[in-house]
């Protein structure tokens, strides 16, 4: 089968055997990965192995912090306004769809927002030029999501501004290179191209820790998890064992740029089977079209149930749309191969054929 979920998403079927190898007995330990002190050595181990991986890939200097933690991308969304907000601070978000509007209401619950651009006119289907963005004066931070998962809406650019960037990357991080250095803070959930859910990344530099309020609490304080090693308390182990070999499988594939042509490739082909047929469309501008996220309509779409039971029978997997926006998406993160976008084109033209 393959499984086209939007997260949690695919892993990688050499990752899924090695877990499964080795899950009654880590390398001779005599114990499973999940039944290990956080302190022992084979825990840190994995740990530090898994923050170095990392770094190599995506070229973070020492001048970021790499924290792994918990509570998903929608506990950064507090997260990020208490550690960066101040008692009385701005920020500005840009709104180009369903996560970013998460985002932006709770950041509102800790200090003043300023909505600098939205793209809800189009019905996000695009995103606002950077030169019509209203940004105020005296920002502590600049939040946008380079990726939004349920649009399928994706940033190609990194907007100038002088306050820091701060970003949710959770269903683009690891996609294709991106320069670490232009953002002052990048966080992710880890359900897409990470590992399993229930760990949460955090990248921040490091001279943007220590701004926390007062009331922040100490699990959602980066610079507490930052002199702890991320290990405040017990972190999800098994995740973070996982995710380090995610990491390893990436550099085996030949690192970012390697994924990335690919991930190019794979969502150049599915559009092109949706532009080139006039039963699919997708409603996004071309510009800013998602790699990993690709939502498509019928233009019957009283066919939407059947071609969702075809498709599974086929053994393609948790092609539903969102519930917000309908239709269909395919997310086509890096573990879904070619082979899985070749035979969802191939499904979606005979379903046509038979249909159209
Ligand atoms: N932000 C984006 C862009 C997402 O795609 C998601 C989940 O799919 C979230 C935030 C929420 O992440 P979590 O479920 O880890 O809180």
């Amino acid at each position: 089968c393959y499984n086209f979920c939007a997260g949690p998403a695919a892993l990688p079927q050499a990752v899924l055997e090695q877990a499964r190898d080795e899950l009654l007995d880590w390398h001779g330990a005599g114990l499973s990965i999940m039944e290990m002190s956080h302190r022992s050595a084979e825990i840190v181990g994995i740990a530090e192995r898994a923050e170095a991986t990392l770094r190599e890939l995506m070229g973070i200097g020492d001048e970021y912090a790499v924290l792994f933690l918990q509570g998903g991308a929608s506990t950064q969304f507090a997260a990020v306004p208490l550690n960066l907000l101040g008692e009385n601070g701005t920020a500005d978000y840009v709104n180009t769809g369903q996560w970013s509007k998460k985002a932006i209401a709770e950041g509102k619950r800790f200090g003043s927002v300023n909505v600098a651009a939205s793209s809800e006119d189009t019905n996000f289907t695009t995103i606002p030029p950077r030169d019509t963005w209203k940004l105020s004066a005296d920002a502590a931070y600049l939040h946008y999501t380079p990726n939004e998962t349920i649009g399928g809406v994706e940033y190609f650019w990194v907007p100038e501004a002088t306050a820091p960037l701060v970003v949710d990357m959770s269903s683009t991080i690891l996609s294709r290179p991106i320069n670490v250095a232009d953002y002052g803070v990048i966080y992710a959930g880890a359900q897409k191209n990470i590992g399993p859910a229930g760990l949460t990344l955090v990248i921040v530099r490091r001279d943007l820790l220590g701004r926390a309020v007062s009331q922040c609490p100490a699990m959602l304080n980066w610079k507490t998890a930052a002199d702890n090693d991320s290990m405040y308390n017990t972190p999800p182990t098994y995740a973070l064992y996982l995710a380090g070999l995610v990491f390893e499988w990436l550099k085996a594939q030949g690192g970012l740029e390697a994924i990335g042509a690919i991930n190019r490739r794979k969502a150049e082909k599915l559009y092109a089977a949706i532009d080139n047929s006039a039963f699919y469309a997708n409603p996004v501008e071309v510009p800013s079209r998602s790699l990993m996220n690709v939502p498509f309509t019928l233009a019957d779409d009283s066919l939407d149930k059947v071609f969702l039971a075809e498709a599974e029978q086929a053994g393609l997997l948790n092609l539903k749309g969102h519930r917000s926006v309908g239709g269909m998406r395919a997310s086509i993160y890096n573990a879904v191969g070619e082979d899985a976008v070749d035979a969802l084109i191939a499904f979606m033209q005979d379903f046509e054929q038979r249909n159209g």
